[in-house]
């Protein structure tokens, strides 16, 4: 469909605004609390993963059934760790001189030839075995 391309374009335009925005933001909650001399890049990756594993906490031991329900009933807890998670990712890759709606941007392009969609639509199976 034709002009499909050009509002696909757009709307990524916005989202890399929209992080932009936020990381702002982040950055300026970090920078009213002086914390920026705690925020290291070793501590602010292991920080990362921490969240990540308060993600992780909240499937740890449950069926793909009960994740289903834990979802339905814990949402906005979930949303929360998942917040922290990409707090520390923006700010991070902020810190780290890092613009990362461009990196995500250039990510998806080399999945795109990584995972082409004749070969990896509907699999699973990891792009050196396809
Ligand atoms: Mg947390």
């Amino acid at each position: 469909m034709k002009g499909m391309g050009r509002v696909a374009t757009v709307a990524a335009a916005k989202r890399m605004g929209q992080i932009r925005e936020l990381t702002e933001k982040i950055k300026r909650f970090r920078d009213d609390r002086d914390w920026l001399q705690f925020h290291n890049h070793k501590d602010m990756a292991l920080s990362l993963m921490l969240e990540a594993a308060e993600v992780l906490e909240h499937f740890q031991w449950k069926s793909v059934e009960a994740c289903r329900k834990h979802v339905e009933d814990n949402r906005a807890e979930i949303g929360d760790e998942l917040a922290d998670v990409a707090m520390y990712l923006f700010e991070l890759a902020d810190n780290l001189g890092i613009d990362l709606p461009k990196s995500i941007e250039s990510k998806l392009r080399k999945n795109a030839v990584k995972y082409p969609i004749n070969k990896a639509k509907g699999s699973a199976t990891k792009y050196t075995r396809l």
